[in-house]
């Protein structure tokens, strides 16, 4: 199927590693032009150079400037902007008991404030193109998790803006979506396994609670569900939360 994404202008936050590293990777091999924001200059000189569409642009997003550097630029270079997928985030681990309010905030606005910032910079640009955007949320949001209060009500606020976003730009027939990861094979996940004493273990024991298959996700399986929804062929698809997990958020209960 013909996703008609060729030469469409894409960002991706958090571009370098993981399920943004998938992304980027499936919007060149579609022909796009992926634009990969990141932090880390190191991770993206990993990146294969079978991307050639790809272009790389160095940033922490944390800071509402560096986003609006960084639309400025690419409006430069590029002169338009079709989509935007904000993906960038961190479970950080700041608890109720195991933190502090001055944690949570900064991992309240470390986790959800550059999707705002990204959107509201870029908004000229995705009104003339009619553009996608796409948010990447966690299931922890729905389930909880226990420990990670700031990741987890970040992560509840991006399902809220997708939803309240999607009502403010229907008049600019931009399109706003969410797709909801829970257990992906990625480098954030490696880490947050290897905080327990038996990493193998562990990661059996959340395999097996995986309805379909016993298995994490593949980013490659998210980044098929972003690319549908940034694409034409989701025209009529707006606010919607998309669980790319196996089942694994709501089949849980009505199996035994
Ligand atoms: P990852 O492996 O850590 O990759 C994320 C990339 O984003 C890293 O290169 C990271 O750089 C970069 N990044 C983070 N914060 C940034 C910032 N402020 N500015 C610029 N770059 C930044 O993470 P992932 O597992 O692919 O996760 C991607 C998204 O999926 C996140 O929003 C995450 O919450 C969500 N998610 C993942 C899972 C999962 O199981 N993996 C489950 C649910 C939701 P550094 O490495 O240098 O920090």
């Amino acid at each position: 199927m013909d996703l008609h994404l060729k030469n469409k202008v894409i960002i991706v936050t958090g571009g370098a590693r993981g399920i943004g590293k998938s992304i980027a990777k499936a919007l060149a091999d579609e022909g796009a032009i992926s634009v990969v924001i990141d932090k880390s200059a190191e991770s993206i000189k990993t990146l294969p150079d079978s991307t050639q569409k790809s272009h790389f642009f160095t940033a922490d997003l944390t800071s509402a400037e560096a986003c609006k550097k960084i639309i400025d630029e690419i409006l430069e270079e590029f002169g338009h902007i079709d989509g935007i997928v904000n993906n960038a985030g961190n479970n950080d681990g700041i608890g109720l008991e195991k933190g502090s309010p001055e944690a949570f905030i900064k991992s309240l606005t470390n986790n959800a404030g550059h999707f705002y910032y990204m959107v509201h910079y870029a908004l000229p640009a995705l009104k003339a193109s009619h553009g996608s955007i796409v948010n990447i949320g966690s299931k922890t949001s729905i389930t909880g998790q226990g420990g990670t209060s700031g990741y987890v009500a970040a992560k509840g606020a991006i399902l809220a803006l997708t939803r309240e976003w999607s009502v403010e730009l229907l008049p600019y027939r931009i399109r706003v979506n969410a797709v909801i990861p829970a257990e992906v094979a990625t480098p954030l996940y490696e880490a947050w396994l290897n905080g327990f004493a038996d990493p193998q273990e562990k990661l059996k024991q959340v395999s097996r609670k995986i309805p379909l298959e016993k298995r994490l996700t593949k980013p490659e399986e998210i980044a098929d569900t972003v690319l549908f929804l940034l694409s034409d062929r989701s025209s009529h698809t707006t606010g919607q939360w998309l669980f790319v997990d196996g089942g694994y958020t709501h089949l849980d209960r009505s199996i035994s």
